[in-house]
């Protein structure tokens, strides 16, 4: 029976979000959590984007060195010889690609403007395909923007033409957010059946359906015969309305009525982690978590009705689809209310030492420590706020690729 795997995009469609970003070590974070929680694949960012290089070159060998365990890290770059190539200039140790292209006529008459045609769009999707196997590519996935708006016969012949060359993925993209979770069922079983190849579902939540349709066209593919890969972001911070939700998207396929019987995750997912990341991606983007966000919202296990609250406490089942320990809540938070030392971009070696002391962390002798101060100055610099203690361990642990990850040198 094929299986749904999770392909988190926060590092990339979450961070190209208007109003938002992260820093290079908010996303390097963010890619540790989701490999800790057993995601399959991050998106982990753009290749092509000269302000990326270190930072994506630092996470590969996160994931050489075993920081990282499990998680595919790929980058996203159009479907274009160039880009191809620049992206192997700029990161020559690339494993995974994701080569995106406009489908819809839409799209193609309207960035176009009569510059190319739908053979243009195979072709050049098919040169890149190309280009990035002449490279090595160990995995080629191939997107088509705005699939959604896509004839139907042009979207199979597009996909056949890809694994034709060696593409292992067809993304399909509801960018906009059009589908709903019939249109998309049906769309998805019939590329499953005719393409023959895994598929992507790139779900946007411009219609409230981003997870619906998700988990929707994920079972439209594994009726068509073919693993299901699903895209989300954390927080489902994304383009506009946002993407699917990861910790709604695993709850729906794990906990909703019926589906998880036959529509199964391919690898094991850490749920208990969920809590931990969506309270980082807050922080990290600077986005307060809905109080009724799925999950991890602060209103999502409480009562307070009388009928609500006497049913829970007899049985927490009477009005709680899952447990809040599932999702790694429940313990308490401490938040200083006293006195406070932060590091910060023009932090000293003293109120630093005393923090990292106050995490167990020693150092060496006084040129180790204010080696890892004057990383963490720099992480403060990008970061603008206060930086976590997992972040602060990270660059204790891991100076040198903390080191790369963090430097940026513009019109070099
Ligand atoms: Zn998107």
């Amino acid at each position: 029976m094929p299986k749904i795997y999770l392909v988190d995009v926060t590092n990339r469609d979450g961070v190209q979000t208007a109003k938002l970003g992260l820093s290079k070590l908010e996303k390097t974070m963010i890619n540790i959590y989701l490999d800790e929680m057993g995601v399959f694949q991050s998106e982990f960012g753009f290749p092509t984007t000269r302000h990326e290089s270190n930072y994506l070159q630092a996470n590969l060998e996160l994931a050489k060195c075993g920081v990282i365990k499990n998680m595919r890290l790929e980058g996203w770059i159009r479907a274009m010889v160039a880009d191809v190539e620049l992206a192997y200039k700029m990161v020559p140790g690339l494993e995974h690609l994701n080569l995106s292209i406009s489908t819809s006529d839409q799209m193609i008459n309207g960035k176009f403007q009569g510059r190319k045609n739908r053979d243009d769009i195979i072709n050049d999707m098919i040169a890149a395909v190309e280009a990035a196997k002449a490279h090595g590519t160990k995995t080629i996935g191939v997107n088509a923007e705005d699939a959604s708006r896509t004839d139907i016969e042009y979207l199979i012949k597009f996909g056949k033409a890809a694994k034709e060359h060696g593409a292992v993925r067809l993304r399909y993209c509801d960018t906009l957010g059009y589908d709903n979770p019939f249109s998309i069922y049906e769309t998805a079983k019939a590329l499953s059946e005719n393409v023959g190849l895994p598929i992507e579902l790139h779900c946007h939540g411009d219609l409230g359906m981003a997870v619906a349709t998700s988990i929707a066209g994920a079972k439209g593919v594994i009726d068509g015969g073919q693993d299901a890969y699903i895209n989300t972001t954390i927080n489902g911070i994304g383009e506009r309305c946002g993407n699917a939700d990861l910790v709604a998207t695993i709850l729906a396929i794990t906990k909703s009525k019926g589906f998880g019987e036959k529509y199964k995750l391919g690898n094991g997912i850490d749920l208990s982690k969920a809590y931990k990341i969506a309270k980082f991606a807050s922080y990290a983007f600077e986005v307060p978590i809905p109080i009724n966000q799925v999950g991890v919202g602060a209103n999502a296990f409480a009562h307070e009705s009388g009928i609500h609250a006497d049913g829970v406490l007899k049985d927490p089942e009477n009005y709680e689809l899952y447990g809040f320990e599932e999702l790694g809540r429940g313990d308490p938070e401490l938040v200083e209310t006293g006195r406070e030392i932060c590091a910060g971009e023009y932090s000293g070696i003293s109120g630093f030492g005393h923090i990292m002391g106050n995490m167990s962390i020693s150092f060496k002798d006084k040129d180790e420590a204010n080696r890892i101060l004057e990383l963490v100055r720099y992480a403060n610099v990008e970061a603008q706020k206060p930086l976590t203690e997992d972040e602060l361990k990270f660059i204790a642990l891991y100076p040198d690729i903390a080191k790369k990850l963090l430097t940026l040198t513009p019109l070099e």
